[in-house]
């Protein structure tokens, strides 16, 4: 009423206004205790709290771009690049922003000794497992703003969503937002996550772990305000069931639904990575004075595995093996000298994990053979880690396809080639995840882009699912 008052002439407006109030006054005093109205007068179709209809879901999505542009803006290199890495001050500053959000959306936060976040709407039967959603704002350097943004802040307003939507959560409903998803700092990726998952040998690790000005990761933390008590990391650990479900929303990654034109993907499989390290050590020297017979070239010796990891992964026989080597550096490094020492990392992945460490052991095998050949030493051969893989829920998979029927969204099964917080939260919860296409499919670069539309597409999707999962 006011609106409509506000664009008519101030002379207009005033008397209207005095009208308005007015009658509000009047109409108070007529009835001596103020009018209740049901939510069913109000909407005009019976309404269930419990139950959610599609079209009431309306997301804010200008609202979620400016939270999205306003977090890229705490980044240690400048727009568009996002460079956030953990612990650090603009790391810290994300994080606050974040929890202010979460406060904003209603929800009692808590913060883990790791600094995963926690923000819950609580629901009308909190003592059932809650349903949460979520993932990462951490960003390797020079990256973009939306890979995880989209899954943290459109999970928030997921919320906001459902709540003006008059829906009312049977099990709580958790936004989680995930501590260091990629390694940047300390070499370890889905940090946050994995230890939630139970992982001793992390825990183990994070104990000898530094970053590379020789920082531990204890005394990040606690720089950061966490990990405060000592030995309190195990606290970390999520018991297997502490979740009823848990969803992920995240930009594609890869090319797929922008190309075909669909604006959801549900992934149903997110392929398992392994990274192996490799060091030869041969006997280098002057490269114009050793004549080749009597060279133990170091370099091509890991030349060799490179192409050898090629061969393993085609002969997989499957489009879903990939395998690539990532660094391979050379000790001295310079053109007149033969390598006496080379360094090799190794990423392979499947979505069948049995597949994917028989290339492992392949790789393996002509490592030892190469050196043998080459007259080199395979000083190291060194699995840094070896998930398994994860399947998604198949109750998940079949709320999130209702979901995108429902909205009246396009959508297709896929599988997650890179790997998400999602794979780790499968060792103890039901998993989903759900796609939205990306510019391109480009990722970790500036040039990283998803449209208002499809990120409010998937949030609609998201609060959909979650709301279906809630009722269960
Ligand atoms: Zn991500």
């Amino acid at each position: 009423m006011l609106l409509r008052c506000g664009s008519s002439s101030s002379l207009i407006f005033y008397a209207l206004f005095y009208l308005c109030s007015v009658s509000a006054i009047s109409g108070y005093k007529d009835t001596d205790e103020p009018t209740i109205r049901t939510m069913n007068e109000f909407s005009g179709y019976p309404f269930d709290e419990t139950q959610l209809h599609s079209q009431a879901l309306i997301v804010d999505g200008e609202n979620l771009q400016k939270q999205i542009d306003e977090l890229a803006t705490f980044s240690d290199t400048p727009v568009p690049s996002v460079t956030r890495v953990l612990y650090t001050e603009n790391d810290v500053i994300a994080r606050r922003y974040i929890k202010m959000l979460m406060g904003l959306a209603g929800l009692s936060v808590r913060e883990d000794a790791v600094g995963n976040i926690f923000g819950r709407w609580e629901g009308y039967e909190p003592n059932l497992a809650p349903v949460a959603s979520g993932s990462h704002i951490d960003a390797i350097p020079y990256s973009g703003k939306y890979d995880g943004v989209v899954g943290v802040l459109g999970a928030i307003e997921s919320i906001n969503t459902l709540r003006r939507s008059g829906f009312k959560p049977r099990r709580s409903l958790d936004i989680i937002m995930f501590t260091s998803e990629e390694p940047t700092r300390f070499g370890i990726s889905c940090l946050g996550s994995r230890l939630m998952a139970g992982s001793e040998i992390l825990l183990k690790a994070l104990e000898t772990t530094v970053d590379n000005q020789n920082i531990s990761f204890v005394d990040a933390a606690r720089s950061a305000g966490y990990a405060q008590e000592k030995n309190d990391l195990t606290s970390v650990f999520l018991k297997k069931g502490s979740y009823a479900a848990f969803v992920e929303l995240h930009i594609e990654q890869g090319p797929i639904l922008e190309d075909e034109g669909i604006s959801i993907g549900i992934v149903t499989a997110i392929a398992a990575p392994a990274s192996i390290k490799v060091d030869f050590e041969g006997g280098g020297g002057h490269a114009g004075a050793v004549l080749m017979p009597y060279r133990n070239d170091a370099g091509l010796a890991a030349a060799q595995l490179a192409l050898a990891v090629e061969k393993h992964v085609l002969e997989s026989g499957s489009i879903d093996t990939v395998g690539t080597v990532g660094i391979l550096d050379l000790h001295p490094g310079a053109i007149n000298s033969i390598p006496s020492k080379s360094h090799l990392e190794i990423d392979t992945r499947d979505i069948d994990e049995e597949r994917r460490n028989k290339v492992i052991k392949k790789v393996h095998d002509s490592a030892e053979s190469i050196a043998k050949a080459r007259g080199v030493r395979l000083a190291e051969f060194n699995i840094i880690n070896q998930d398994p893989p994860a399947i998604s829920d198949d109750s998940i998979v079949k709320a999130m396809i209702s979901a995108s029927e429902e909205l009246n969204l396009s959508h297709k099964l896929m599988i997650s080639r890179a790997y998400h917080d999602s794979l780790f939260m499968a060792r103890v919860s039901p998993m989903g995840m759900i796609f939205i296409p990306c510019f391109k499919g480009y990722s970790h670069k500036p040039e990283e882009h998803a449209s208002v539309q499809d990120i409010s597409n998937g949030v609609r999707v998201l609060a959909l699912t979650l709301a279906k999962l809630s009722q269960k």
